[in-house]
This record gives C-alpha cells, structure tokens and sequence, in this order.
C-alpha cells in the first residue's frame, strides 16, 4: 500500500539530516507528517497531533496560513525571482530590509540576507574579520563561542557549535575557534586575556541556549558580556535564530535584557518556515567601517540572499505578527504553560529546573531532585514518546547530565491548546513514571 511503499522508498533514498542512519534503515520512518493547519498536524494515518515545538523552533505563525500562500504565488506571477548581486536590486528585499531594520534592537539597521540559520553565522563570522581586516587588525580572527553553543552545521557554525557530537562527526574543524563556560562572564574574560585580545574578532551567544539544553541566563548576564565586549574591542554577535521574531514574548529576546549586540542572526521564525529565509542584521558601527573603508565588492553573497518570495513571505508573516498581537500571546500563553508545568512540578517529585520564558519553555527530570542525581538512564525520551502516542509533539534534550524536555509551540497557540497540552503532558509523564521502581 502507500504507507509500506513511502517507507521503502524513504529507506531506499532519504538520508535524513541529524538522524540515525543505522536505525533509519532497520525501521525506516516512524512518522510521515500529510497535513498541518494551526497548531496541529496530521500523519499518514490520520492521527492528530498537538505540534508543541512549531516543528524545529519555526513556525511561529502556526500551519497553513493562506496569506502566505497568497503573498508567494503573487510575488511568483509577478517576479519569481531576481537576484540582489552588484548593483541589481528589488522591491520585496528593500521593503524587507527595511522593516526588518525597524523592529530590530537598537542600531541594528543593516540587513544581509542569506537561506537560514547556518548561512547567516558563517556570514557573521566573515562580516567580522572582514570589519577587523578593513580597520587594519588583520590578526583579529578568532571567533568565541560558548561550551553547548548551537549555531548551525555549515563549516563556520559547525566550528563555533559547542556540542561535541557535532565536532566529532567531521574530525576537521575550521582554524580559528575558540569555546568558553556558558553563562559566565567571567569565563569569557579569562578566555580574551588567554587568547589574547588582539587575536579576538567577535564572541557569539544564542540569548537562550536552544538545541544545547534550553539554558537561561542570569538577567544581568549580557550586560556583562557587552561590558566585557566592549572593554576588549570585540564585536558582540547574538544568535537570535530560536529567539527572534517573538518567541520569548518579545520580539528579540536582547529586547528582555536591553543589551544590543553589534550583529545578530536570524532565520527560521522571520517567514515561520514558510520559506528558507535568514539573515545578519548589522549596527551602524560595524556597517559603517564595510562602507568607508572598503575599496571593492564584498565577496561574500548566496544566489538566494533576498530572494524575492521569500522576502515577500516574510513580509506577510511579519504583518501576521503585529496584527494579531502573536508577541503578547506568546507571553500570555507562556505564563499558562509555565503555570502548568509548575503544577506538574508539585504533582511529580522527579521534575525540576522549570524555566521559560514567552512560548521557549522546559523541564529537567532527576531521580532525587532535591540532591540533583540523575535517572540511570534518561527519561525525557521516554516521556516524548508517550507524548507521541497521545498526540502530543515535544523535543528531548540529552547531552552529558541533561534529560530535559522542551518545548516551543506556535505563537498562535490558544488557552484551551495549552491547557490540552498540559493534560497531556502530565499523563506521559504519570505513565513513565509509574513504570520507575525506585
Ligand atoms: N542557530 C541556532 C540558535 C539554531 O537553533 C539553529 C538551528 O536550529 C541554527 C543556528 C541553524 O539554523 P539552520 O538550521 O537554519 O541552518
């Protein structure tokens, strides 16, 4: 039938990205999503599930919005595409920068576009050292990065991605890396004065820790790396690629800490996956020194960097943001979720470490949480994959001592959806735990 043959096929000829290839080839596929609308999605079989991390931390318009749609087949019938090199440009990329400029934190009112998340670091991290060569300090080339980071998997962000896993998959990584203690300014300081400050273009920090554990700052945290920063001459990059675009109940998340970096990346949320898009956003001290210094085109630049549909989705999804007040109702609808977790957290003595902000929120499972000791073996999985088969979607988190589960649904996300979610969530965890002999 089509089920068994779309697993053969998929077996045959998908390699999927950060999977088991081993394990996809015995089993083949364990879902084939067909449907999605709002905050829900549907599988080949029909069963419906409740999408509770906005698939990989992106669609926070929620599914299925038929403006966007719209926005991309007019911009298709219109000019399907036009590239942004040399001296040629377009109206979707201008009114995209500019808006993107807009709503941006502080100063940051240069956009260079790029296809998502990856492309976008690896340009920050080049937009960098070329800043430094232009201003006549070649030899600041080193890029720090924090233990855990997540940045992406082209070489560049491979190289600042400080989840060892991602390292040792390739065995070669890019010259010029460094890694430093997560949430420590301190840390950071120690890492400048061993490198040595003159070596030192840029630091970069994801405002939340996302794919390495979901990790919140202390509040005063990025005002010390900016002061850190700055004290150093070293430009400050946040990678705002979870965060932006509402997610925490702000637009950007350095909008809860009123730092502003001196670069920041972007992708996923800015068109909600509706289409490959990301970005740098660049201030007005950096992007003055690529204008009145440089003497030649920048030789950096993708064939997609402002695709014009793409610029036209993000847009629309942009306008879908403000109009329907998505940053509030992340905010609000986070409350109720952290609320929800916090009764959880009295119910169950196994679950600790509740933190979130806006709809980017998580927990921590421990044998004795009191004493901080871990399960024997983790058991966030197991609670997603009861949460799967009751139609629930949430993401586990385990590297070294973490078994956290996270989640990150839609901006669109209802009361009565969390509260679903919730309910959920509480009978995956009260199965799991129940089968614990302790
Ligand atoms: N930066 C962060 C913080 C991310 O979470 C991700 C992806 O999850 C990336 C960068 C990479 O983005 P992309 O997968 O679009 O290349």
């Amino acid at each position: 039938n089509h089920y068994s043959e779309l697993v053969e096929l998929d077996k045959k000829h998908f390699v999927h990205p950060t999977s088991s290839i081993k394990q996809q080839q015995e089993f083949g596929p364990a879902y084939i999503f067909t449907e999605a609308k709002g905050v829900m999605v549907k599988d080949i079989e029909g069963k419906e599930y409740i999408e509770g991390m906005s698939s990989l931390w992106n669609v926070n318009i929620g599914y299925g919005r038929e403006e966007l749609g719209e926005a991309a087949m007019e911009q298709i019938k219109t000019m399907s595409f036009s590239n942004a090199f040399y001296t040629f440009s377009h109206e979707p990329g201008i009114r995209l920068a500019e808006k993107l400029a807009s709503i941006s934190p502080g100063d940051l009112n240069h956009i260079f576009f790029t296809s998502g998340g990856s492309e976008s670091n690896d340009t920050a991290f080049k937009l960098a050292r070329h800043y430094w060569i232009l201003k006549g300090e070649p030899n600041r080339k080193k890029i720090i990065a924090r233990k855990q980071a997540y940045h992406g998997v082209a070489t560049g962000s491979t190289s600042a991605t400080g989840i060892k896993q991602f390292h040792t998959m390739t065995n070669s990584l890019a010259p010029d890396f460094v890694h430093t203690e997560a949430l420590s300014v301190d840390a950071l300081r120690d890492t400048i004065e061993a490198e040595g400050p003159s070596t030192i273009a840029a630091f970069i920090a994801e405002p939340v820790m996302g794919a390495g554990g979901l990790f919140y700052p202390p509040e005063d945290y990025f005002a010390g790396i900016r002061n850190v920063c700055d004290e150093y001459g070293i430009l400050f990059i946040t990678d705002e690629v979870i965060t932006g675009f509402g997610r925490t109940g702000s637009l950007f998340c350095m909008d809860h800490y009123g730092v502003v970096p001196d670069m920041m990346t972007f992708a996923k949320g800015v068109t909600s996956g509706y289409f490959p898009l990301g970005g740098v956003m660049m201030s007005e001290k950096v992007f003055s020194v690529l204008k009145d210094k440089s003497d030649g085109p920048l030789f950096h630049g993708f064939t997609y960097s402002g695709h014009p549909v793409g610029c036209a989705v993000a847009l629309k999804n942009l306008e879908i943001i403000e109009k329907e007040q998505l940053v509030q109702n992340a905010k609000e609808r986070g409350e109720e979720l952290l609320a929800g977790f916090k009764q959880i957290e009295e119910e169950f003595e196994h679950i600790a470490d509740i933190r979130g902000k806006g709809l980017l929120a998580a927990f921590d499972l421990f044998m004795d949480r009191d004493q901080k000791t871990r399960f024997p073996e983790k058991m966030a999985p197991k609670i997603m994959d009861e949460a799967m088969k009751r139609g629930l979607i949430c993401r586990n988190i385990t590297y070294g001592e973490s078994d956290t589960v996270v989640f990150s649904p839609p901006l669109v996300i209802s009361s009565e959806e969390i509260s679903r979610l919730l309910m959920i969530l509480r009978e995956s965890i009260q199965v799991v735990l129940n089968k614990i002999v302790v």
